[in-house]
C-alpha cells in the first residue's frame, strides 16, 4: 500500500485481529519511516451503503483539498498569480501556506507579553 505522505511502498509492521470489534488493524510503515495505520471492516458490517458512500466521498474530496493546499503551499510564484490560478482570495492563498509551513515562533502581542512580565515578578 502507497504511503499517504509520501507516496512510497509500505509493509506491515504489526497486524492486530480485534474479532470483538469485527476489524483487522494494520500498522504499517514507508520506505521513508513514515508509520500509518489501516484498517479492514467487511462491507456488510457498516451502518448502510449510502452512508458509506458519503463517507467515502468525503475522504476523497479531503484528500483532494489536502494535495491541493500541498501544492499552493510549494508553489513559488506570487500569491496573486496562484490566487488567480486557483480561484481563491490572496488572503485564502497565504492562509494556506501559513498553516503547511513550519510554525516559527511568534512574538507575543504586547498586552500579553506584559501580562507575563507582571505574573513573573
Ligand atoms: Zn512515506
Amino acid at each position: 500500500m502507497m504511503c499517504p505522505i509520501c507516496g512510497a511502498d509500505s509493509a506491515v509492521a504489526l497486524k492486530s485481529e480485534r474479532a470483538h470489534e469485527h476489524r483487522t488493524v494494520f500498522s504499517r510503515m514507508c520506505t521513508n519511516g513514515h508509520r500509518f495505520t489501516t484498517a479492514e471492516v467487511p462491507l456488510t458490517l457498516l451502518a448502510d451503503k449510502r452512508e458509506t458512500e458519503c463517507a467515502l466521498r468525503n475522504i476523497e474530496r479531503r484528500i483532494a483539498l489536502y494535495k491541493r493546499n500541498a501544492a499552493i503551499a510549494l508553489d513559488s510564484r506570487l500569491t496573486k498569480v496562484v490566487a488567480a490560478e486557483y480561484g481563491l482570495t490572496e488572503a485564502r492563498v497565504r492562509q494556506i501556506r501559513a498553516s503547511l509551513s513550519p510554525r516559527e515562533e511568534q512574538p507575543k502581542p504586547k498586552t500579553i507579553a506584559l501580562n507575563l512580565e507582571r505574573i513573573e515578578s
